[in-house]
């Protein structure tokens, strides 16, 4: 009996779990096996800075795929064990359990891990926030509303800030730009929406770096480049996340900064691929390279591999348009595009102090980016000229113009 192709994905998350489904959506039946560093079943993150962190949804209300599902599918889950090591001259896959795994396509799809400074590492009461288990970790350190102090104003931070003042905690945001989120959206759009933290009652402390943690074995204090020191029971470091790369180092795939693709997201040596925040792929719409740490990407770029692998390279490419969102304070931001600080701002449809609107970031005569304050509808409207601009750029463009952007309704 002629031997069954099989398929091996490394990371049993959202870009890996997405692939393994999108490759039995298309009939693909030949084996599937999915390896995932992680015990626990496959979950979605987005939730961890939100609902689950508030104790709104328990853990089993996010899980990505079920073991029921997992025997439907035919998948040979194997979590709970890591890739190793990559030979892809004898196409081969060691696991850190010291067994080899023979493939005929492997997607990469070990995502990114939270950054966090080596010496702050020694202190209790420090936290990142990436995995479920990190988060049942800050949930329970957040009980008995402690001084929480948050390092890094970006989504991640903006939103454990939010849950944490919704949870009663006293917290403090601190953020080396002049305000939170000021990397993604620009200064002035930036300074306009740190009114909604104030609002809530979460204290800024922007244009000064953290400098170090004191404390004995437990955080007690930040100290900031500026001299001034604030106290802290609770630090949740928010500086950013780094490709989960390590583990290729000898193996010839080329990595910088992710696993570098091609347009059609296979990497430098045959029959690899890779797919969500891991991924560094050329993106022919923008005619540059992208990594994306976002949802919607893990889930598009998963399904995309699924069926390059099947049918082969798919004209023009994986083009997609970015799309992020993020909810902080009750409030909804959702941004298409590559929003860049130098670009021009413009506010197309309500106003800030309603806190319901939309903006435009414009180069020259062409929209960049989009961003939508609580205004879903407005962000289908405005993303559709955001396509139809990028289209006007590159023929690649085209195909988006009217695809719907995926967001789960967490
Ligand atoms: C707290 C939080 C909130 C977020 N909120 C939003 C949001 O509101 N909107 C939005 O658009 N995006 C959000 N994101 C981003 C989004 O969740 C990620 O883009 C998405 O999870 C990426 O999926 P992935 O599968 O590529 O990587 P990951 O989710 O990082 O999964 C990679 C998996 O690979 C495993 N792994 C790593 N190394 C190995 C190895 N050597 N062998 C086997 N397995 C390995 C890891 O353990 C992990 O389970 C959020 C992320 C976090 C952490």
């Amino acid at each position: 009996m002629a031997r069954k192709r099989r398929v091996v994905v490394t990371g049993a998350s959202l870009a890996g779990v997405r692939t393994a489904r999108a490759l039995r959506d298309r009939g693909f039946d030949g084996e599937v096996v999915l390896v995932g560093a992680e015990e626990r079943l496959p979950y979605d993150r987005p939730p961890l800075s939100k609902k689950l962190l508030a104790g709104e949804v328990p853990l089993s209300g996010i899980q990505l795929l079920s073991r029921d599902e997992a025997d439907a599918l035919d998948l040979d889950l194997r979590l709970g064990c890591r890739a190793s090591a990559l030979a892809p001259a004898r196409r081969m896959l060691a696991l850190d359990t010291g067994e080899q795994l023979r493939y005929d396509d492997l997607v990469i799809a070990t995502g990114s891990a939270a950054r966090m400074p080596t010496d702050w590492e020694a202190y209790a009461g420090v936290h990142v926030l990436r995995t479920a288990d990190d988060a049942l970790a800050l949930r329970s350190a957040l009980a008995g509303s402690p001084h929480v102090a948050v390092v890094g104003g970006g989504f991640i931070g903006c939103e454990v800030a939010s849950t944490a003042r919704g949870l009663g905690c006293d917290v403090t945001v601190f953020e080396p730009l002049a305000a939170p989120m000021a990397r993604v959206l620009g200064y002035e759009m930036a300074l306009d929406l740190a009114g909604i933290p104030l609002d809530a009652g979460v204290r800024l402390r922007c244009g000064a770096a953290v400098e170090r943690l004191e404390g004995n074995e437990r955080v007690e204090r930040v100290r900031l480049t500026d001299g001034s020191v604030v106290p802290a029971d609770v630090v949740v470091v928010g500086i950013g996340a780094r490709p989960v790369t390590d583990w290729l180092s000898g193996s010839g795939v080329s990595v910088a900064d992710g696993v570098l693709c091609d347009e059609h997201c296979a990497t430098s040596v045959p029959d690899v691929y890779a797919a969500g925040d891991v991924a560094r792929w050329h993106n022919p719409l923008f005619g540059r390279e992208m990594r994306i740490e976002h949802w919607t990407n893990a889930t598009e770029q998963g399904a995309f591999v699924a069926r390059t692998i099947l049918e082969g390279p798919q004209s023009g490419g994986y083009a997609p348009v970015p799309f992020v969102w993020s909810d902080q304070h009750g409030v909804k931001l959702q941004i298409a595009g590559v929003p860049d600080p130098s670009h021009r701002v413009r506010i197309v449809e309500g106003s800030v102090a309603q806190r319901r609107f939309v903006a435009l970031y414009e180069r020259g005569e062409r929209t960049a980016g989009v961003l939508a304050v609580n205004s879903p509808r407005g962000m289908v409207t405005y993303r559709r000229r955001l396509a139809q601009d990028d289209a006007a750029e590159g023929p690649a463009g085209a195909r988006f113009a009217a695809r719907p952007v995926a967001q789960p309704g967490d």
